[in-house]
C-alpha cells in the first residue's frame, strides 16, 4: 500500500460506440469509487458524446502538432475543448501500426504537457527482449527519450504505463513479480532524475488484466493501478476492475 491515488484507465482502442458511452456513464453514476481516479478512453469520435462527471476523460492519441495543416490530426487543445484531461501516447499499437518511434512519442508527449494534459506514456518490451534478459534497457530508452525531449518537468505532469506487448491481448498476464520488478525499476531509473517526482508519478500495469487476477496486480508496491484493454469494454468486468484498485 502507497500514498500515490490509484488510477484505472479503459482504452476501448477501435472499439465501441454511442449505445456503450451511455451504458458506461450509466454504470458509473450509479457505482462510485471514492478512492480511485477512473478514466474512459475511446475512440475520438465519441468523445464529446461523454458527458459524464462521474469520470475522466482520455483520448488514445494525439497530434505532435499544435493545429494547422496536419489533415486527420488531433491537437492537443481540441483534446481539451472535448474535455480530456489525459492521453494515452505511445501505445505498443501505434508504436508498430503506424510506425511511432520514440522520437516521435516524445514529442506527442510534449505536444499534451505543454497544454495541461497529462499524457498516459506506454513503455514496454517485446517478448524477444524479455527473452534476451534487455527489458529494463529498452524501458529505460523508451523513458529518457521523452525525459531527454521534454524535460525532466515533464515527470510531475505524466503517468506511465507499463505494457510489455506479449501480455496485450493475449490472456498472457505477467506474473505479480514479474510486473513489480519492473515497475519498481522504472521508479528507480526516474528517480535518478528526480527523486520528489518518481515517488509521487503513478505507474499503472497493462496487459491482459481482467476481474479476476486484477487485484493480485494491483497489490504490487508500485503499481498504482491499470490500463486496461479487452476488460473495459464490458462493464460489469471494467466496475469489477475498478473496484479492486478502491
Ligand atoms: C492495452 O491495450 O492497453 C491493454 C492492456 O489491452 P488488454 O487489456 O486487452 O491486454
Amino acid at each position: 500500500v502507497n500514498s500515490r491515488r490509484p488510477m484505472v484507465a479503459g482504452n476501448w482502442k477501435m472499439n465501441g460506440d454511442l449505445a456503450l458511452v451511455t451504458q458506461m456513464q450509466d454504470a458509473f453514476k450509479q457505482n462510485r469509487f471514492e478512492n480511485v481516479d477512473v478514466l474512459v478512453c475511446p475512440p475520438f469520435t465519441l468523445l464529446a458524446g461523454f458527458s459524464s462527471n462521474d469520470v475522466g476523460l482520455g483520448a488514445q492519441t494525439i497530434s505532435e502538432h499544435p493545429g494547422g495543416a496536419h489533415t486527420g490530426e488531433i491537437s492537443a487543445v481540441m483534446l481539451r475543448d472535448v474535455g480530456c484531461g489525459h492521453v494515452i501516447v505511445g501505445h505498443s499499437e501505434r508504436r508498430t501500426d503506424q510506425h511511432e518511434s520514440n522520437t516521435l512519442v516524445a514529442a506527442k508527449v510534449n505536444a499534451a504537457f505543454s497544454s495541461g494534459l497529462t499524457a498516459i506514456l506506454c513503455v514496454g518490451e517485446p517478448l524477444a527482449v524479455r527473452e534476451a534478459g534487455k527489458v529494463f534497457d529498452h524501458v529505460a530508452e523508451q523513458l529518457d527519450a521523452v525525459i531527454g525531449h521534454c524535460g525532466s518537468d515533464v515527470l510531475n505532469n505524466l503517468v506511465i504505463a507499463y505494457e510489455p506487448i506479449w501480455a496485450i491481448g493475449t490472456g498472457n498476464t505477467a506474473s505479480p513479480e514479474q510486473v513489480q520488478e519492473v515497475h519498481a525499476f522504472i521508479r528507480s531509473h526516474l528517480a535518478k532524475v528526480d527523486a520528489m517526482a518518481a515517488a509521487k508519478i503513478r505507474i499503472l500495469y497493462g496487459g491482459s488484466v481482467n476481474a479476476t487476477n486484477a487485484a493480485q496486480i494491483f497489490a504490487q508496491t508500485d503499481v498504482d493501478g491499470g490500463l486496461i484493454g479487452g476488460a473495459s469494454l464490458k462493464v460489469t468486468d471494467f466496475l469489477a476492475i475498478c473496484q479492486a484498485a478502491n
